[in-house]
């Protein structure tokens, strides 16, 4: 019998009612393992009702009550990511180990959000005027969304949940249909820890779901993950709702290596960068680009090592690589391949023609040299393990290129000179960017985002910015005057 994976509304696993569902597969063995339902509305409303209601006694909620919760949280969930890493790499494919690095770097949201006495401390003015004090606060924005692509099924949500939650704020979960299990365990988590029903919600579903909440009065705020075209959907329309909302999109992240760069450390960072996670990873290198002559000494040390790569089920031990999410993007995958080669690539390591198993979404290590900017294989974000390889003849020239691109997420620049890297992190107009560090996602208490077609919106996700997504601003002048002092005075407020 096949798995139905439901909704989680009011702290209880809820079936949905639109009679409409999705396949999951385990993309290692190409076997379809669940159905995983589809909101349809009815289902948006109930989710949002139940987080509506449990959000006005959360705000409540005192901060040592809130923190403790995370703290609780934070116990669980570290003892238990075995659990929790066998779950994604089941759905998603990427190897244990992998999911494992997915968890620790939500787990540092989950720390982060723990310190939210501290972080929700406002300012006071004492005597603003003569007996005037000024104070500032910041409060939970009530029912909240978050929309997480299939990439990152424990990281992304954490990402949002442990700031949403923290604040004071319910939120309502829509995770991808591709590998839905993962949220649901964190649903569970959540209430082991204690945390109360309807502050946590997850509403299974697609564009349906989506537009649902977008549309739905009382979610005040959307944050979200994906592709560019959607994100842009989502901050168009979420905006025109009189929402709040934080779109992050698509990157095409570039490493830039000079002709200094020790070409061995520069290979390694670049195989990992580019191949780790099949290359599904919106952080993950797509473009090298080699500056002068450290382009054929690159493109060698790169190749050399692709073939000691171990491919196959993320499950098993000793493996580097998972396969790709589906049939479809496998063969999507694939397709830019034969562009890239027929517009004039140099295809140095072929995935299409590598030994992989044949049952699953399986897809081998991509090289792509003489890449021109012009061809498909750079302007689109793949999204698969293909690396590409753009020669130039400057650094000026790299750093045309990397802000020439429509994408502007991450970036890094291997180089042993200390004075081109900090000229580099001034000129190049990306919103993440690594010095010798090929995946610059920052630690959680700063904050992660792209720039240009990488983000819609003005606040960046977790961290900081994410307090402050998650929380509005309120200042209140008080007085507390002696009676024997007050008088009528229809002039404007002055300070005195
Ligand atoms: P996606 O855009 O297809 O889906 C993301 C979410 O949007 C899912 O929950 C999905 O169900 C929903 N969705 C899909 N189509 C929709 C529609 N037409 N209307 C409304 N909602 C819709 O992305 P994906 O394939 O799941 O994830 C991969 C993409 O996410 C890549 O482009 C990657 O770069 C990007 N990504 C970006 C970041 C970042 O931080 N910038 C992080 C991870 C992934």
């Amino acid at each position: 019998m096949t798995t139905r994976i439901s909704h989680w509304i009011d702290g209880t696993p809820t079936p949905g009612t639109s009679g409409r569902t999705s396949a999951v597969y385990n993309p290692a063995t190409g076997r379809r393992t669940a159905e995983v339902d589809l909101a349809g509305a009815d289902d948006v409303k109930r989710a949002v009702a139940s987080a509506a209601a449990a959000a006005k006694d959360w705000r409540s909620a005192s901060l040592s009550k809130r923190a403790a919760v995370l703290f609780a949280f934070r116990e669980l969930l570290h003892a238990r990511s075995d659990e929790l890493a066998a779950i994604i790499t089941a759905e998603h494919g990427k190897v244990l180990a992998d999911a494992a690095g997915e968890i620790a770097r939500g787990l540092e949201n989950v720390e982060f959000a723990t310190g939210v006495p501290q972080l929700m401390k406002g300012g006071f003015s004492e005597q603003a005027s003569t007996g005037v004090d000024v104070y500032s606060i910041r409060q939970p924005l009530g029912v909240v969304a978050g929309i997480t692509p299939f990439n990152f099924p424990a990281m992304v949500p954490l990402w949002m949940c442990a700031n949403a939650i923290a604040t004071g704020n319910a939120l309502i979960l829509k995770p991808s249909e591709k590998d839905p299990s993962a949220s649901l365990w964190l649903a569970e988590l959540w209430k082991e820890a204690g945390l109360p029903d309807g502050v946590f919600t997850v509403l299974q579903g697609d564009k349906e779901a989506v537009d649902g909440l977008l549309s739905h009065p009382d979610v005040a705020a959307v944050s979200f993950v994906g592709s560019t075209p959607i994100a842009r959907h989502i901050y168009e329309t979420g905006t025109a709702n009189g929402k709040r909302v934080q779109a992050l999109g698509g990157a095409k992240n570039h490493m830039v290596v000079l002709p200094d760069a020790d070409v061995e450390m520069a290979a390694d960072a670049a195989v990992s960068a580019a191949y780790g996670a099949a290359g599904e990873r919106c952080m993950a290198i797509s473009v090298a680009v080699a500056v002068g002559d450290v382009a054929d000494d690159l493109v060698a040390a790169i190749a050399d090592r692709m073939p000691r790569l171990t491919i196959g089920d993320g499950a098993q031990p000793g493996t580097d690589m998972g396969p790709l999410i589906t049939a479809e993007h496998r063969d999507k995958v694939a397709s830019y391949i034969d562009a890239g080669a027929r517009s004039g690539a140099r295809v140095v390591v072929d995935g299409r023609e590598a030994d992989v198993p044949a049952d699953g979404f399986f897809l081998g290590t991509t090289l792509l040299d003489d890449v021109a900017p012009d061809m498909s294989v750079y302007t689109d974000e793949i999204f698969g393990p293909v690396l590409c390889v753009v020669r130039v003849d400057s650094y000026d020239a790299a750093v045309s290129l990397v802000n020439a691109n429509q994408y502007a997420n991450g970036v890094a620049i291997f180089t042993r000179d200390g004075g081109a890297a900090r000229e580099f992190q001034f000129d190049v107009e990306v919103g993440m960017v690594g010095v010798n560090v090929p995946i610059p996602v920052p630690v959680a208490y700063y904050s992660f985002g792209g720039w240009k077609a990488s983000l819609f919106g003005d606040t960046h996700m977790y961290g900081p910015e994410g307090i402050n997504f998650y929380t509005r601003g309120k200042v209140v002048t008080s007085r507390w005057p002696d009676p024997s002092t007050s008088q009528v005075d229809l002039g404007f407020p002055r300070t005195r």
